[in-house]
């Protein structure tokens, strides 16, 4: 499963930063209809990389974790 490593915030499987390509397919997909509670998902992983990985500028795990997401059509 494509899901994050504590505290590197890498995915476990490809060791990618977290979410790898294929955690941000498997996310999209079952938020599907539910963007609001993406983002809400994502904040909460995004509150606990940000205590986990002090020593990365909180913009980039920001962007890491939240700004991937697509911007509603
Ligand atoms: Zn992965």
């Amino acid at each position: 499963m494509h899901v994050p490593a504590h505290p590197s915030y890498a995915c476990r499987s490809c060791g990618s930063p977290w979410p790898c390509h294929q955690a941000r397919l498997a996310l999209v997909t079952s938020f599907r209809r539910n963007r609001v509670g993406l983002m809400v998902y994502l904040a909460a992983h995004l509150a606990r990389a940000l205590e986990e990985r002090p020593d990365v500028h909180p913009a980039a795990l920001a962007g890491q974790i939240l700004y991937w997401v697509p911007r509603r059509r």
